[in-house]
């Protein structure tokens, strides 16, 4: 093949529509926003608009396509932030022109900062005379985001969901921040991107919405991830239409994955479905092949858990009835607690740490079942916080190892060996000391030192069946072991206890 010069390569470079998440704090607006866009500028108008939701979508804006990411909850963002996937290309970060500045808000932009994607700031509900528009502006300043209007780099559009105003601004400055971005795409390269959304269609089986970040994807295209691969069975856009190709920042609704890949997974098109298969196993073995809990210390093992409550009240008593479990062989470790329903990031976090997710007076939603089915990662919830705290206690309990303490029962001398088969013999023997019993284990000790051992099957007195017999009576016993008993052996019987340590 003749290697493309520099310049060739660059000519392969297109220009791509800009992938936009929209960031803040709950309540702020997002869905309204992202709804009312949906509902005035889908590309496409005439073929049906969205049927279905299938968490990104692309509107026209003056001829010019815009990608944004569509997830409710903003869970499957996190997803892919855990899994390290760059989505996005730009931030919109909505704050509530009346309310401010909130949480969620800093974290937004501490990720925004973190990652190093430009955002512009959306300045919500300014169709109610509460907002203050230069208040909050000035509030973002001491968060280190400065708006134009004040001076910084940050472009801010005053919006409304509600009445639509500066809506149109907003899709501007987006495509006027992509431009200076100079977003590019190699519609050659082989596709990458992320899975955005993913699902068992009861029809069509697995079914997933890519995100393309890279390259080109085709039908019969194989791709893969750390958790599912196949090949491409159908491609469609998200208006659910059938499509032959997709290019660089296009969501496209795939079929053909041989099982549901993990929402937030990078996906890459393979060449095979072998060098698929071989990615696929590689990650898999990764996965189960960590061992089962971390070892901090000698002796110690660490119990990680991701707890959720209905209230944050039962969130404290949780921490306090947790606090006081004695901690010298295991301990605990919180990775996260939060108030709500359980759902697919809570697990997706227990299951990287190979931890439990606990839940108290709230329930899975069905993603984090199904995610908890397919992986293993287990689900408790408790109504009673006792129980939660005994739930707690037994799991400490099963992660230390039981202490095998053996008692030995008796000792019997060997007089006569009736019969030998493969590994069964019956001896006679006398009980020079203790007592023997039926189920117990057995060491064949030859002139004072171990020969082998075996297990005691029957046992047998006046060729009666017993359960027992007592020193210095005589008795008949079946032994299975690999060890051949001579005459004259000393048979060693004793039992194996497992004590549970007790918290
Ligand atoms: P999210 O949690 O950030 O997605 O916020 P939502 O889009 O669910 O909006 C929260 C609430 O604010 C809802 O009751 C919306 O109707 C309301 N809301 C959103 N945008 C506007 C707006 O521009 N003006 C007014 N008056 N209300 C809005």
């Amino acid at each position: 093949m003749v290697k493309k010069s520099k310049q060739q390569k660059k000519d392969i470079l297109q220009p791509r529509p800009p992938i936009v998440v929209v960031l803040g704090h709950v309540d702020s607006g997002k869905t309204s926003i992202l709804d009312y866009i949906r509902k005035t500028h889908i590309a496409e108008k005439e073929s049906g608009g969205i049927t279905q939701h299938i968490g990104a979508y692309q509107v026209e804006y003056k001829e010019k396509l815009i990608t944004f990411i569509d997830t409710p909850g903003h869970e499957a963002f996190s997803a892919m932030r855990s899994h390290g996937a760059k989505v996005a290309d730009i931030a919109v970060l909505v704050v509530d022109a009346c309310e401010g500045v909130k949480p969620q808000t800093k974290e937004a932009i501490s990720y925004i900062k973190k990652v190093g994607i430009p955002a512009l700031v959306a300045l919500n509900k300014v169709d109610k005379v509460e907002a203050q528009q230069e208040k909050v502006k000035g509030a973002l300043v001491k968060e280190g985001i400065t708006v134009e209007s004040m001076g910084g780099e940050a472009p801010c559009v005053e919006v409304s969901a509600k009445t639509g105003q500066g809506i149109e601004e907003l899709l501007e400055i987006i495509l006027l921040v992509g431009e200076m971005e100079g977003l590019k795409g190699d519609n050659e390269k082989l596709a990458e991107g992320v899975v955005i959304e993913s699902c068992l269609d009861p029809k069509r089986g697995p079914t997933a919405t890519l995100l393309i970040r890279e390259g080109s994807l085709g039908i019969e295209d194989i791709v893969g991830t750390a958790s599912a691969f196949g090949r491409i069975k159908t491609l469609e856009n998200f208006q659910s239409k059938k499509i032959d190709r997709a290019l660089p920042s296009y969501p496209v609704i795939v079929t053909g994955f041989k099982e549901v890949p993990e929402v937030g997974e990078k996906f890459y098109k393979r060449k095979s479905l072998d060098e698929a298969r071989s990615y696929f196993e590689k990650k898999e073995r990764k996965k189960t092949g960590e061992g089962e809990v971390l070892d901090i210390g000698p002796g110690k093992k660490v119990l990680n858990l991701v707890i959720k409550a209905d209230v944050r009240g039962s969130l404290q008593a949780i921490q306090e009835i947790l606090r006081v479990l004695p901690q010298d062989e295991v301990v605990l470790r919180i990775l996260d607690s939060g108030v709500g329903e359980i759902n697919e990031s809570n697990v997706k976090l227990a299951l990287a740490s190979r931890g439990f997710v606990l839940g108290f007076r709230t329930k899975a939603d069905s993603n984090a079942l199904s995610l908890s089915e397919r992986s293993g990662v287990k689900v408790l919830t408790f109504e009673v916080i006792y129980e939660l705290a005994q739930g707690v206690r037994n799991l400490m309990q099963s992660l230390i190892k039981p202490e095998i303490v053996r008692k030995t029962l008796g000792r019997v001398e060997v007089l006569a060996i009736f019969r030998t088969e493969k590994t069964r013999q019956i001896i006679g023997g006398k009980v020079i000391f203790g007592e023997v019993k039926k189920g117990a284990r057995i060491d064949v000790l030859r002139n004072g030192e171990k020969a082998g051992s075996g297990k005691l099957v029957q046992l047998q007195q006046n060729k009666k069946e017993v359960a027992r017999v007592p020193q210095d009576q005589e008795c008949g016993i079946l032994f299975e072991g690999e060890v051949r008993i001579q005459e004259g052996d000393v048979l060693e019987i004793f039992e194996e206890e497992k004590t549970k340590y007790k918290l």
